[in-house]
């Protein structure tokens, strides 16, 4: 990967942003259901003055555009559905993403599901591109972790997660009983993950000028 080190900082496997994706198990729901996804590579602008978020590019590997990372945003309807990937809406290719450890377990374990509708779901999912990216808005102005924003955003993450593991997962499919000790391990267990989640992701997607140049 070709890239001008003085001009960009490249995300790799260890940044903690990176990492967070890749070993938080309550992110496989925002892959696999929400079709979240975060690209392999990152590239952040040095020694500017812009935001976080206005300083995040995103190679495309297959026609070497530098996508301005705001593309991809909750105002822009573009941050989730991603399924198969980053939809790169110059070549019509698709910018390879990370893969959530716990997503790819369930991946494989149910690959003799999905596998033989994958290529017939990935040719619906790509011809419905195009239309997503006409009309982008490229402005930092609508970040929910923004503030205490993330404090909210965190919490009803990790209380989401808490219903779902706690209440539905783990009685249903993992036959444990729903008892007081797990109801109070989830309690504390999901929200204190939603919140690092949510400070992670002001801390790392888009601060606000202000906070950042203080
Ligand atoms: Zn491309």
């Amino acid at each position: 990967m070709q890239y001008n080190k003085t001009q960009y900082k490249l995300w790799r496997w260890w940044h903690p942003m990176v990492l967070h994706w890749i070993i938080n198990p309550g992110l496989a729901i925002n892959e696999l259901i929400f079709g979240q996804r975060v690209p392999r590579i990152t590239l952040v602008e040095k020694n500017t003055k812009k935001t976080l978020g206005e300083r995040t590019y995103i190679p495309c590997p297959h026609c070497n555009t530098l996508h301005p990372g705001m593309k991809w945003s909750g105002q822009n309807k573009t941050a989730m559905q991603n399924w198969f990937g980053l939809y790169c809406d110059h070549c019509g290719k698709i910018i390879p993403c990370l893969i959530n450890l716990t997503t790819l377990v369930i991946l494989i374990v149910t690959a003799p599901i999905w596998y033989w509708f994958k290529e017939s779901m990935k040719r619906k999912w790509l011809a419905q591109q195009p239309a997503r990216y006409k009309n982008l808005v490229l402005n930092d102005d609508s970040n929910a972790f923004a503030g205490y924003g993330w404090i909210k955003e965190g919490l009803s993450f990790g209380f989401f997660m808490f219903f779902v593991m706690t209440i539905i997962i783990r009685p249903l499919v993992m036959q444990e009983p729903i008892t007081g000790p797990s109801i109070l391990s989830g309690l504390i267990a999901w929200p204190l993950g939603g919140l690092s989640y949510g400070y992670l992701m002001k801390r790392f997607t888009r601060v606000t000028k202000q906070s950042q140049y203080k």
